[in-house]
């Protein structure tokens, strides 16, 4: 097996047991491999391992990377997991199944024109601040309700789900149960939390997907 491979192998087995401990069962919870600032070959690896969920945080990556990887594979799945500039929603639309970072009404209606222009409605989930840090993306926790209700009823939009980035020296466990809480009372089914460091205790908090770049890929070639 392949180094990717058996990460991969170990990755799973640890959300299985984290689901297990909960008593939740481990096909509730998606491993999504985020393979952003790794080449095509580390994903193509992960992808003959059986992988077929994929991350990535910048689109322009992406459109490089992935249409050949989709050729090989094309059940490969492929989720934005970076920050979404309107000027890039084309090309978003067109590329991903899932787009994690809706935040703000501007990019709301963006993805509303190009998903009537391109007949396609990629998964939506928004992304929240939980730890309302200055310079990260994302709604504050106080908006979120309105902003999920006006994506939904102003725009039509297909939102199934949040996500959130816990602030990095964090205990993340708080900001997991407060996203929780969100989806719970807007009745949005997907949960994506949890990276490398934390996506055990995320699981065990109700992820639904979890994003593991380093633990798959190894530490990310500095760009
Ligand atoms: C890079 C990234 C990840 C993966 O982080 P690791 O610590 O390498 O697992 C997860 N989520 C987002 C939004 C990221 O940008």
């Amino acid at each position: 097996m392949s180094t990717i491979g058996a990460r991969l192998a170990e990755v799973h087995a640890r959300i299985a047991e984290a689901a297990r401990s909960v008593g939740r069962g481990p096909d509730e919870v998606s491993l999504i491999a985020v393979s952003k600032a790794h080449s095509a070959g580390s994903a193509a690896a992960a992808l003959a391992a059986g992988q077929r969920v994929f991350g990535e945080n910048r689109v322009q990556e992406a459109v490089r990377k992935w249409p050949e990887l989709r050729r090989l594979s094309p059940d490969a799945a492929l989720h934005l997991i970076g920050p979404l500039q309107t000027n890039k929603a084309a090309d978003a639309v067109a590329l991903f199944d899932v787009i994690q970072t809706l935040d703000r009404d501007r990019l709301a209606r963006a993805l509303a024109r190009e998903f009537a222009r391109q007949g396609r409605r990629p998964e939506l989930f928004v992304q929240v601040n939980t730890g309302e840090e200055r310079q990260k993306a994302g709604v504050l926790p106080g908006a979120a309700d309105a902003f999920i209700e006006s994506c939904r009823d102003v725009y039509d939009l297909p939102v199934t789900g949040l996500m959130c980035i816990p602030p990095a020296a964090a205990d993340p466990e708080p900001h997991f149960s407060l996203l929780a809480g969100i989806a719970d009372r807007n009745g949005l089914p997907r949960l994506s939390m949890g990276m490398s460091a934390d996506f055990e205790a995320a699981v065990r908090h109700g992820a639904t997907e979890v994003r593991v770049g380093t633990a798959i890929f190894g530490r990310r070639p500095s760009v």
